[in-house]
């Protein structure tokens, strides 16, 4: 996963402000590298404690950066203290995103902030047909 300097920084920031399981979109306007990131608003009607994505409200930014130019990327959130790997609500939600893109768009990231020390692990998603194949990929900050 490539991200730019400073969205990594952005990102880094609102991590370090918000509790666990906060989470949100990134996008692009420059290929292949993160340059965009919107934090999620929770929704209210539910209260849980692994992040669940609020669709109406990350669509909305979706449609925007499409306005804009700007593409989707994936999604992040932050995970409770040294948890590395994606619960299975993570893969649930991953999954249910990747059967809802269009065809063109056959992989996103979903990288995971693991505190107290931010640490980045990225995950890449990718269709292959009706499969969704998710590894962990390395970080580029550039
Ligand atoms: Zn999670």
């Amino acid at each position: 996963m490539k991200i730019s300097t400073v969205a990594y920084n952005h990102l880094n920031s609102l991590i370090r402000a918000s509790p666990p399981e906060t989470g949100g979109i990134l996008g692009s306007n420059d290929g292949d590298v993160i340059t965009d990131i919107v934090l999620d608003i929770p929704s209210e009607t539910t209260y849980t404690c692994a992040y669940s994505p609020n669709v109406t409200f990350l669509n909305t930014c979706i449609s925007n950066w499409q306005s804009n130019g700007k593409h989707f990327k994936g999604v992040f959130h932050s995970h409770f203290f040294g948890i590395k790997t994606p619960s299975a609500a993570d893969k649930e939600y991953i999954i249910n995103i990747m059967h809802a893109m269009p065809d063109s768009i056959t992989e996103l990231y979903f990288p995971i902030f693991v505190l107290p020390n931010r640490e980045l692990i990225c995950y890449k998603a990718i269709r292959a047909d009706l499969d969704i194949q998710l590894t962990q990929d390395a970080l580029e900050i550039i």
